[in-house]
């Protein structure tokens, strides 16, 4: 397959008029227009809608920016936006009661409650990896939580952002969801403005740019961010289906998901048997010659492309290796021998390349682990309960599989996040819908009668009875 190698111009809004359009949607939530159920039902249901019925326009937007093939354009950025708008609008009323609290004997009469109510306006930034999901899937909680919002697709994908911007006004509420397509000068602009609450899913070095933003108007943040995630094979790990789950996680879009393995920690015993499980199973996803699979994606730009290739320049190759920048190709690939300074070990790969380390022990995995920054998961292949115990126990990660890979983002009963410079805060379901509410604590007291004891002046005989009482 192959990518429409046509430049677009790149995504751009004229920042002139970006503070009235904030302005506008702030106006719509200080007229209460988002806080009805009514508006957020009718809201969940246009989010599906407007994936449902440009389904097609959606598809080839995502093949063309990054030769995304259907299947997983379908399962991870539009299918998953369909069934979270579902669940939110099915959740709704459950989400949005009021939690009982029980209060103490000394306190009452009194009843006690959390109540959540709306942040305000947020603002959503993503990236360009599953361009649809991460603008979107924020978007669910945030109406949910009957917020107003103002959304920032990526530049990097261009036609995705394009048919973003053509379809959001026309199944949105337009005076309440606004979105500004464009790029760094463009989110500056919008970085200038006040929000409630800032959701940026992307780099850790634009996160940095985005809470120093963020702390000028005291705004909460929500960085969703990526890293080094290890994979850690143990010596007794099934290997056949550690190969075939850890290549599926790694080669799916190409590589260009925050959460796939990014190296390979491997027994030393099991590596060259985990090396041909891998290669294995690459060939029966994508046959002999990936270029021509219909499954197999492309990487998003020239910029990234000549990155990768870097990572590849002195590396020693167990398969793989091919490139074409014309076609922004890199075949799924393996290398091995990998040092720790060597340049696919510095910074995360966001690419089809795995480096394969071979290790002693599992000991000397975590130490490798923990001797780095707090990534966003962490896979481990064993049969062994205790070692994953032990393994989980005394490494930290955003999140963790056994025996998978991706799993643990796509659960629907799980917050997804990072630790540490892999991101801060959490969502997914109910977890997105908590992510835009601020949870009010409300005491009514009872007026039936009304003890003196707590009133001045207290005297010198209350204050012995309260410390007893109290101490
Ligand atoms: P990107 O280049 O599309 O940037 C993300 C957003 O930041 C875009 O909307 C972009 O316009 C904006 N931006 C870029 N530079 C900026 C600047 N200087 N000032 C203000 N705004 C700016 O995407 P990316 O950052 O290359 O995304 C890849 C990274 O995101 C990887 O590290 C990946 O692991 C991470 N990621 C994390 C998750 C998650 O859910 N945790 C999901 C996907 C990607």
């Amino acid at each position: 397959m192959s990518v429409a190698a046509e430049p677009l111009p790149d995504p751009h809004t004229d920042v002139a008029s970006i503070p009235a359009t904030v302005a506008r949607v702030r106006a719509a939530f200080d007229a209460d227009r988002t806080r009805p159920e009514a508006w957020r039902r009718e809201q969940l249901a246009a989010i599906a809608a407007l994936i449902r019925e440009n389904v097609d326009a959606l598809e080839a937007a995502l093949s063309a920016d990054l030769g995304k093939p259907p299947f997983e354009g379908f399962v991870a950025d539009l299918g998953v936006i369909i069934g979270e708008s579902r669940t939110a609008a099915r959740q709704l009323k459950r989400w949005m009661r009021p939690e009982k609290a029980s209060t103490p004997v000394n306190m009452k009469p009194a009843r006690a409650r959390l109540v959540r109510e709306p942040l305000g306006v947020a603002l959503i930034i993503s990236p360009w990896n599953y361009p649809v999901q991460l603008l979107l899937s924020p978007l669910i909680g945030a109406v949910a939580a009957g917020n107003a919002a103002v959304l920032k697709p990526s530049e990097l994908t261009p036609r995705v952002s394009a048919e973003l911007a053509r379809a959001v006004p026309r199944y949105l509420d337009g005076e309440a969801i606004a979105l500004v397509e464009g790029g760094v000068e463009e989110t500056r602009a919008l970085l200038e403005e006040r929000f409630d609450h800032i959701f940026y899913t992307g780099n850790g070095r634009v996160a940095q740019v985005v809470m120093e933003a963020a702390a000028r108007h005291l705004t909460p943040v929500t960085l969703e961010l990526g890293g080094k995630s290890p994979c850690i094979v143990a010596q007794d790990a099934d290997m056949e289906i550690a190969a075939r789950r850890i290549a599926w996680g790694k080669f799916l879009n190409a590589g260009q998901t925050c959460i796939a393995p990014d190296y390979v920690l491997v027994h030393r015993d099991r590596e060259e048997e985990l090396v041909e499980g891998l290669a294995k199973a690459v060939r029966s996803f994508y046959g002999d010659d990936p270029r021509s699979s219909p499954d197999y994606a492309r990487i998003v730009n020239t910029r990234h492309h000549r990155r990768l290739a870097g990572f590849l320049k002195d590396a020693e190759l167990a398969f793989g290796g091919e490139l074409d920048e014309s076609d922004r190709y890199i075949a799924p690939t393996v290398i091995r021998n990998v040092g720790p300074e060597s340049p696919a070990m510095q910074e995360e790969i966001f690419g089809p390349i795995l480096p394969v380390i071979g290790v002693a022990n599992v000991e000397e995995a975590i130490a490798f682990v923990r001797e780095r920054d707090k990534p966003l998961a962490l896979y481990l292949f064993t049969g062994d309960p205790e070692l994953e115990e032990d393994v989980l126990a005394r490494t930290s990660s955003g999140g963790a599989c056994v025996n998978g890979t991706i799993w643990q983002v796509a659960h629907p009963n799980l917050p997804f996040g990072g630790v540490g410079p892999s991101g801060m805060g959490a969502y997914h379901g109910r977890a997105t819908f908590e992510t835009f509410s601020h949870r009010k604590a409300v005491v009514t007291k009872g007026t039936r009668f009304d003890p003196k004891m707590m009133y001045p002046p207290y005297g010198a005989i209350r204050t012995r009875l309260i410390k007893r009482l109290l101490g």
